[in-house]
């Protein structure tokens, strides 16, 4: 038969998968010789198989009392027993922490006779009786799902009817009454009385903790952290040891390093008489942990003496939760903390320092997530700051600008110079115009999944949701803070999407000191740098030292080359060349499309050629010795046109004047001529190479002679020409012939050598599926995959992420946006497909991906896991693909 049930002595840290964190940390501790009230853990299998069958797996009843006798044994008590009953909690505990989502039940054990046994032996009546309503008050709202306001009105009442002002004006009687009112409460709700049996009340409470495993809030907290739905909570049955037991008790939570700065020294929070819950509840005003030393000075010392074994011990920063029962230390939980992305950092790199975990080690500790938030620009720490509310922080940054109360206001604002922030009561689609002309935006309800926060994080835009204190009133133009304090339409207002808060007027933005560090105007080892950058810096160096994958960036221009290089960029992976179309060179590109006859378009072709073999020949310079991959121009010709309705309405206000209007109603002609239902499926990429004579070939000429030029000038070029949106090797062929064509000759006209590889982007079903015969033709894949991405799923990008993304989020139909980590499972099957396939045809093979997903972290570990050979992101992703390109190697 399996074993269901562990005693704490009998597990380890290592054992979360069947034990759950909080199990297995209190094995761990057990097992250090730390003071652990003692007790026993049933298993995720137990709960698995529960949940499968709908009853106790077989022998686990069995198990579970041999444990409780054993317990029983070690206490010398019974549960429940009458004169002096042992007590115990039962605490869910899953493999991952989810916060809030199951619950614990304390004092099991007690009743109408066990209530007489605890006061006695406690010699307080008082305690006995509030330690019975607690029971009967959790038991009600975990066990048997009551409303739990129905206990807290019973209380009001009760404090009123006594003219109490808090829950210490309270005495043994009162609580005997609340104790009779609950258990009322518990037979109305219920239709059943309270189980006075205390093997019930614990069995009951075993039966609750699993089935609080598919809770509806359980489950979609899971499918958003995308935690595997199939694990199961343990169960941890714990004697009860009591804080509430007078000034000489108390319980705390503490953290041996500050989690918030990542400094050294201890922090955390104390309280004086009073039970866990209470801490968390915020009852009573905690005080610091340092004031622990004054009160019970061997308590601190012996908790101080834990903290640090627990730290060597993990090699972590830890979190604990402890109790004193009358001058007695116990230790009730551990676990490796949450921390702030600064201290993250700091702490790994401290950790390293003082000999405890190595420098591989020490970027798993950190994460590119992590490194991202600190780059973003912040509020200046030195600045005033006047905080109106807090909401949550939904897309980082910092942003400052006009309080504006719609998408028409903002936009108007926006387009006369002015900043704005947006702030509605939440967003939707309609309101996207005005999203897009914000600085920042702030809503006062819905959470991190909501319209508004999927919306800003796809855009890059500072957001701050569900600020709920914060009154907005679209209608009236203005928003009503806590105290009575009113921000008017055009008001400055700042936010602060790393943190949640708003503040009212502006505040100044400083930029990232990590970003001054990356950028090369921050020296790490200089005297301005502090620890947190020299802490980057040396993360940063071990990450680039253990990475197999290379790190490109995406960049048009030379400033930008040279930014990323900067950046520690190793190339430029994807060059788009559609910019260079645009602006003064517009009437060229007309030209050429409206060109009739071959003549007029090789002009039209002459006349672009020097403005685009300037551009390569800047970027190919800032790039000098490393990679260059250009693609030829990617979007539908019609972008660069001028709009149809536009255009109509000219050239029929000119007919009206009767004034001339050949051009424009050849340009008319033109643009009706390639207007598209559905210009992503349209004419764009390779198939515009193909259909419009000699544009692919201008561009190539232009590449092959910066190339040239800079040869002539001693450089090292190393130009890549990449051909877009290809579906069939036959389309590449006949691209890729005439590209070597045109090397070739701009090779022998400056009488320099030159050779390029010719590659194709993979960002088409059709080109997965037949990558070994595409690899043929191309010298290197780059998998576009954003297009992928839209084609494998069949989304418009534009169109779905500002209209029912938040909702699919929400429903968690997936727990992360599929253009923002790369869907493995679908997309990610013909990335893999294509690498395998890629490579059998040609081994040396190159394989990159150029898609947004190039920076994300998760994603980054999928390219590595499949063998590519480099990722390309924009230049500020280019450090934090590098870190992850680390982690993934350790
Ligand atoms: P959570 O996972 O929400 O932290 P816990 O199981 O840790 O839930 O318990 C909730 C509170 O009850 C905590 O403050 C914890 O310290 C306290 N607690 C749990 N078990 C006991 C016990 N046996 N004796 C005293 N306090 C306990
Ligand atoms: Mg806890
Ligand atoms: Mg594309």
């Amino acid at each position: 038969m399996l074993t269901y049930v562990y005693e704490f002595s009998e597990g380890n840290k290592d054992l979360k998968d069947l034990l759950g964190g909080k199990g297995a940390n209190l094995a761990e501790m057990t097992n250090l010789g730390l003071p652990v009230p003692p007790g026993f853990t049933i298993t995720t299998e137990a709960c698995r198989a529960y949940l499968e069958s709908g009853g106790m797996p077989e022998g686990m009843a069995g198990q579970v009392t041999e444990k409780l006798t054993a317990l029983e044994a070690a206490m010398g008590k019974r549960l429940g027993q009458p004169d002096d009953p042992l007590l115990v909690s039962v605490r869910s505990g899953a493999k991952f922490s989810m916060p809030g989502m199951m619950e614990t039940v304390l004092n099991i054990g007690l009743n109408d006779d066990s209530v007489g046994g605890l006061a006695a032996q406690s010699g307080d009546e008082r305690f006995a009786w509030d330690s019975y309503r607690r029971l009967v008050q959790m038991f009600g709202k975990t066990v048997l799902d009551i409303d739990g306001d129905l206990f807290e009105d019973a209380i009001e009442e009760r404090k009123r009817a006594i003219g109490a002002d808090g829950d210490l004006d309270l005495g043994a009687e009162d609580f005997r009454a609340l104790v009779a009112a609950f258990k009322d409460i518990v037979l109305q709700a219920s239709g059943r009385p309270f189980p006075t049996d205390p093997r019930e009340q614990m069995d009951l409470a075993v039966r609750a903790v699993f089935d609080s495993w598919n809770a509806p809030r359980a489950v979609l907290y899971r499918r958003r952290e995308r935690i595997p739905a199939d694990l199961g909570t343990a169960v941890n049955v714990c004697a009860m040891v009591f804080g509430n037991l007078g000034m000489d008790s108390g319980t705390g939570v503490a953290f041996t390093r500050d989690p918030a700065t990542g400094r050294q020294g201890v922090y955390g929070d104390y309280l004086q008489n009073a039970q866990g819950e209470d801490v968390v509840a915020g009852i009573r005003n905690t005080v610091p942990l340092a004031d622990l030393e004054r009160i019970d000075e061997a308590s601190h010392d012996e908790l101080m003496g834990i903290m640090r074994t627990l730290e060597e011990h993990y090699r972590d920063l830890c979190d604990i939760e402890f109790t004193i029962e009358r001058g007695k230390l116990w230790m009730l939980q551990t676990r490796v903390g949450k921390r702030t992305a600064a201290a993250a950092f700091r702490i790994a790199d401290q950790l390293v320092e003082q000999g405890m975990i190595t420098p591989d080690e020490a970027i798993t500790r950190v994460n590119g997530d992590q490194l991202a938030q600190l780059m973003f620009p912040r509020f200046d720490e030195a600045a005033p700051r006047d905080v109106l509310g807090r909401g949550m922080n939904a897309s980082p940054g910092a942003a400052v600008g006009r309080a504006v109360f719609d998408s028409a206001a903002a936009v108007k604002r926006a387009r006369a110079g002015e900043k704005v922030v947006l702030c509605r009561r939440e967003t939707n689609p309609d309101d996207l115009e005005g999203m897009l002309a914000a600085e920042g935006i702030l809503t006062s309800r819905g959470g991190k999944t909501s319209h508004a926060a999927v919306v800003a994080r796809g855009m890059g835009t500072t957001c701050v949701c569900g600020a709920e204190e914060l009154d907005i009133d679209v209608k009236e133009r203005r928003m009503t803070a806590p105290g009575g304090r009113v921000v008017e339409e055009g008001d400055l207002i700042s936010i602060d999407g790393s943190t949640g808060e708003v503040f009212l007027g502006e505040v100044p933005v400083v930029d990232s000191p990590v970003v001054r560090y990356f950028d090369g105007t921050l020296d790490p080892e200089g005297e301005e740098a502090d620890d947190l950058v020299r802490a980057v810096h040396r993360v940063m160096g071990r990450a680039d030292a253990d990475r197999r994958l290379g790190v490109r960036a995406n960049a048009d221009t030379p400033e930008d080359a040279a930014r990323a290089r900067r950046m520690g960029a190793q190339g430029i992976g994807l060059c788009r060349t559609e910019h260079m179309f645009l602006g003064e060179r517009r009437p060229l590109v007309e030209r050429l499309i409206l060109a009739e006859d071959g003549a007029e378009r090789d002009e039209a072709l002459e006349g672009l050629l020097p403005l685009q073999r300037t551009d390569f020949t800047g970027i190919l310079e800032a790039m000098d010795g490393l990679a260059v991959t250009v693609r030829l121009i990617d979007p539908p010709l019609h972008e660069f046109l001028p709009d149809l309705t536009e255009l109509s309405v000219r050239v029929a206000l000119a007919q009206e004047r009767g004034e001339r209007h050949d051009n424009d109603r050849r340009l008319l002609r033109a643009v009706q001529r390639l207007h598209e239902q559905n210009p992503m499926m349209g004419l764009r990429g390779v198939r515009l190479g193909l259909v419009v004579p000699g544009l692919f070939t201008m561009q190539v000429r232009a590449l092959a002679q910066a190339a040239a030029e800079r040869l002539r000038a001693g450089g090292d070029p190393r130009p890549e020409v990449m051909i877009p949106l290809v579906g069939t090797v036959q389309e590449l062929e006949i691209i890729r012939e005439e590209a070597v064509r045109t090397v070739r000759e701009v090779a022998e006209e400056y009488g320099v050598e030159l050779e390029f590889p010719i590659g194709t982007m993979i960002e088409l079903p059709r080109a997965a599926l037949t990558a070994g015969q595409i690899a043929e033709s191309a010298e290197f894949f780059s998998f576009g995959t954003n297009d992928l991405t839209q084609t494998v799923w069949g989304f418009s990008r534009d169109d779905v992420e500002a209209s029912f993304f938040s909702q699919y989020l929400e429903k968690g139909v997936f727990g992360v946006s599929p253009f923002e980590t790369i869907d493995v499972e679908g997309v990610g099957r013909l990335v893999r497909a294509a690498v395998e396939e890629g490579r059998a045809a040609r081994p040396d093979l190159k394989l990159g991906v150029c898609g947004e997903h190039g920076g994300d972290p998760a994603s980054v570990h999928f390219f590595d896991r499949v063998g590519l050979d480099y990722v390309s992101c924009s230049p500020f992703r280019v450090p934090v693909a590098r870190l992850e390109a680390g982690r993934a190697a350790v």
